[in-house]
């Protein structure tokens, strides 16, 4: 599948948002990919991480690794194209770590995948997380790279479909200078401009 069928998809199922939005990392867009709205649709999540997993190339990984919760459901579908393992990390007391009795073995080549990739923090902060475990990252990917192929990993990155999109510091953020609400997808907030409180919507 090339990007414009991949784009299609997430079309498809409504995935690409428009408003004013509060990203995972905490930058403001205009701009929101709601993976999920794909994920949920078992057969689709199937194709998209067998079409990662052969965009990945032969890395001999053993096992997948995403951090929770977005990029569960790729490892688990990118593992399952490679017959492989599934695992995620989660955030304890703000580090990303294994939990659940999750382990790797010495040296087993991994690869790190997630959903969205806007600044790769999260992904590199798995790829620690691996590291630390004992295990050896051999690759990285994403369905989407919200980030224009800008992000460095250090190694191999591969994602479905690329794109470029406007990422703001909160406090340049045109569209809370225009006293538009944020959302944080996902949630029911509702972020009002400069008082810095939150609401339940
Ligand atoms: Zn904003």
């Amino acid at each position: 599948m090339n990007d414009r069928e991949i784009l299609g998809i997430f079309h498809e199922h409504g995935a690409l948002l428009e408003g004013h939005f509060i990203l995972s990392s905490g930058l403001h867009s205009d701009r929101y990919i709601q993976c999920a709205l794909v994920l949920q649709h078992p057969q689709v999540a199937e194709r998209l991480g067998r079409e990662l997993a052969a965009k990945l190339g032969n890395t001999g990984a053993s096992v997948v690794v995403a951090p929770a919760l977005g990029g569960i459901l790729v490892a688990h579908e990118v593992a399952r194209a490679l017959n492989a393992r599934a695992l995620f990390t989660e955030r304890q007391e703000g580090r990303m770590t294994f939990r659940r009795g999750f382990s790797l073995a010495r040296n087993e080549p991994t690869l790190v995948v997630e959903d969205v990739l806007t600044t790769g923090e999260s992904t590199r902060e798995t790829m620690a997380a691996v590291e630390e475990a004992g295990g050896k990252v051999v690759g990285a990917g994403s369905l989407v790279d919200r980030s224009g192929g800008a992000v460095n990993l250090g190694l191999a990155r591969t994602a479905l479909v690329t794109l470029t999109v406007q990422n703001y510091d909160p406090s340049q953020c045109p569209l809370c200078r225009d006293g538009i609400p944020a959302r944080k997808p996902g949630s029911r907030e509702i972020r009002g401009q400069g008082s810095g409180s939150t609401v339940r919507g």
